[in-house]
């Protein structure tokens, strides 16, 4: 990969006049000694079976634990019966994000973007947008780069895995990669695009990765939709042209060390936060 951070993936970009998406499809196709149109097929691929993911949500379908389902369905009744607060618009996104991770609970097939855990913020967002904003496929796939291309660095230099950074590396990536998609879909420049991933992942700095009885559905389900709607919002933010005052790929670095500080206990281990209350271990002794 010719780049390691954020700031040299935007200097190539830079250098090689392209937009942001495109070296990371570049690179990627280098690297799969591949053509970039192949590698741009093979991430269609990747958002249909998002959309699947979606269209196949079951609201009868209840997670082996007993804990999660139907939820999707529930919120999806409320904004369809009442005047949501959030609007229609953030409510659509609300219900696919928790759609997607119930799926993930019940054992149907979603695309792990960038974990298992975080499946729900990338498509509660982009499939939300190609929807409600009519963005052609093409450009969606296209934010789906701009996403891989965060998600890549993220993951270089800090973690997107709950066992080694703590929450912050699965819901927070998700929501920095998402956050970096709706900036460019928005018509953001790449410093939007930057600032938007930076804003959402400083927002979920320290998020403790505590799954009730190991498994992951709670808290998880619901942080999906904190991740999506962070994305959003910190988007908006990037986009009017608020920054960062700590620069990128310097927030990336205080994830991994507040990642290697944490202790083990929050790091998918189910032994503390929330797994050690007492009402997590009354459902964990109840599913031994
Ligand atoms: S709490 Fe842990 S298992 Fe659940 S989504 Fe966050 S990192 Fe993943």
């Amino acid at each position: 990969m010719n780049y390691k951070t954020l700031q040299e993936l935007v200097s190539l970009a830079q250098s090689e006049e392209k937009e942001f998406w495109e070296i990371v499809v570049k690179e990627e196709a280098i690297s799969q000694n591949t053509q970039s149109e192949l590698v741009f097929e093979q991430m269609r691929k990747m958002y249909q079976a998002m959309k699947r993911s979606v269209d196949q949500y079951d609201p009868n379908l209840k997670s082996p634990s007993g804990m999660s389902g139907g939820d999707g369905e529930r919120m999806r009744r409320y904004r369809m019966n009442n005047e949501p607060i959030a609007g229609d618009f953030l409510s659509k996104i609300m219900e696919t994000a928790i759609m997607v991770a119930e799926s993930n609970a019940c054992m149907k097939k979603i695309v792990a973007a960038p974990t298992a855990g975080s499946c729900g913020v990338l498509p509660a967002v982009l499939l939300v947008f190609e929807a409600e904003k009519g963005f052609r496929e093409d450009r969606i796939i296209e934010a789906l780069f701009v996403a891989a291309g965060i998600g890549q660095i993220i993951a270089l230099n800090a973690s997107i895995s709950g066992a080694v950074g703590g929450c912050q590396a699965e819901i927070g990536s998700a929501s920095a990669m998402s956050a970096g998609s709706v900036a460019y879909l928005e018509g953001g420049d790449m410093e939007d695009i930057l600032h938007a991933a930076t804003l959402a992942l400083k927002n979920l700095l320290g998020l403790a990765c505590d799954p009730v009885a190991g498994l992951v559905e709670v808290p998880c389900i619901k942080r999906n939709v904190s991740g999506a709607i962070n994305a959003v919002v910190s988007a908006q933010m990037a986009l009017a042209g608020i920054r960062s005052v700590i620069p990128p790929d310097e927030v990336i670095g205080a994830m991994a060390a507040i990642g290697r500080e944490m202790p083990v206990c929050l790091k998918e281990t189910g032994t503390g936060g929330l797994a050690a209350t007492k009402t997590a271990k009354i459902i964990a002794g109840s599913l031994a």
